[in-house]
């Protein structure tokens, strides 16, 4: 066989759905050498980022740590330790992250009753109070963010909602944790998962997980074992615990990604971060509306990471995608299941939300659109500028 070159990545600016861009001092650290998984110096570490991973998640909670995996194990590491066979789970599905919920927790056994709302739209206590008819269930799982459609769902509402059902509150952070407040503590969240590539600017790889008392208590209560063995938290947590015992070999090097990642995070300050977010998002809508295109979530209901754009009436969605990466080397989503060639999905995530980037976003998106024969009228950066010029007020 022919030996292939190194390969070298091109250039790219990642506003899509995820992985957004890696910050730098990351890729430094993924590139440090590798020392063991049990070295006295590596457990340091460890323990570093479990601390960081608390305060971005606002917990206590002694279980919480990274899964290795993306953040789909985290999920699946949330529902496979709180499921048994044959217990009644409600999940919140507005999208395909509540889709997927439902399919995981079905293959773990569970009795799966479906909330549902249309994709782009938020889902309410009440829909959830609703679908439950007054049934008990073991476990009510909400999507804080869904990324397929850019829909807020609020969290703390769905407290008093899993308390009337007799229910521990697991929900889905992937795109919320680093971008968004999240509150796992005041929320009375019971079990939360998150993953790197979102708003943490980490690459792919590791699945941010916490677990409440509650959840744990209800873990050691378990009659069966945990369906999956590399998940079974019973196992993972006495490496990341008390007698660091082997279970698996921790990803070292993406751990040390994590740690700088969150020591960035915490660097900039919460406040700051989320307010970066928001401001670089509502000079991007600003921008979009200039240019009349309308967004798929209403304003209340909107993610701030993730802006869902609904494709004018004769575009070629695609098309428009690949002129942004030839022309702009500028990467943005599409749209998933019923919505794939509906909307554009651009992420404004971590490091890629940044004014710059909303600017070349909006440029590329507007010669995009003249490049298919309409010219917007409105001036999208005049639009933007005056989000910017109010905030610095
Ligand atoms: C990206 C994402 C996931 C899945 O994470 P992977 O890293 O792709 O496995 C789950 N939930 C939400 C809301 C996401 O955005």
């Amino acid at each position: 066989m022919d030996l292939p070159p190194p390969f070298q990545p091109p250039e790219r600016v990642l506003l899509g759905p995820g992985p957004s861009p890696t910050a730098p001092s990351v890729l430094q650290a993924l590139a440090l050498p590798t020392i063991g998984h049990l070295d006295p110096r590596f457990l340091d570490v460890m323990d570093e980022v479990r601390g960081m991973l608390r305060t971005l998640f606002g917990t206590a909670n002694e279980l919480t740590f990274p899964m290795s995996g993306t953040g789909s194990a985290g999920m699946e590491t949330c529902l496979v330790n709180l499921i048994e066979p044959g217990d009644a789970v409600l999940v919140g599905v507005n999208g395909v992250f509540g889709t997927r919920m439902c399919e995981v927790a079905r293959r773990a056994g569970a009795e799966v009753t479906a909330v549902e709302a249309e994709w782009g739209r938020a889902l309410t206590a009440d829909d959830f109070r609703r679908a439950a008819g007054g049934a008990k269930f073991k476990l009510l799982c909400a999507v804080h963010a869904e990324t397929s459609t850019g829909a807020l769902t609020e969290i703390a509402p769905l407290r008093a909602v899993a308390d009337e059902l007799g229910a521990m509150l697991v929900v889905d952070c992937v795109t919320s944790l680093g971008g968004l407040p999240v509150e796992l503590d005041a929320w009375g969240v019971d079990a939360a998962y998150s993953g790197t590539q979102k708003c943490l600017s980490c690459p792919p790889g590791l699945a941010p997980i916490s677990f409440s008392a509650r959840a744990e208590e209800a873990l050691r209560a378990r009659k069966q074992p945990v369906q999956s063995w590399y998940l079974d938290l019973t196992l993972v947590a006495n490496y990341w615990g008390g007698e660091r015992a082997y279970h698996h070999t921790a990803p070292i090097n993406m751990l040390y990604g994590l740690h700088e990642a969150l020591r960035l995070v915490l660097e900039e300050g919460l406040e700051q971060r989320f307010a970066r977010h928001a401001r670089n998002a509502r000079a991007f809508w600003a921008g979009l509306a200039a240019m009349e295109l309308e967004l798929l979530a209403p304003e209340a209901e909107r993610l701030v990471p993730l802006t869902s754009i609904r494709v004018p009436d004769g575009f070629d969605a695609a098309e428009v995608r690949r002129f942004l990466l030839e022309q702009y080397a500028v990467e943005i989503g599409g749209g998933l299941g019923p919505l794939k060639g509906k909307i554009w999905r651009v992420g404004l995530m971590g490091n890629g939300s940044t004014r710059k980037n909303v600017e070349l976003c909006l440029s590329a998106l507007r010669l995009g659109l003249i490049a298919q024969g309409r010219r917007p009228r409105g001036d999208p950066f005049d639009a933007a500028q005056e989000v910017y010029a109010e905030s610095v007020a």
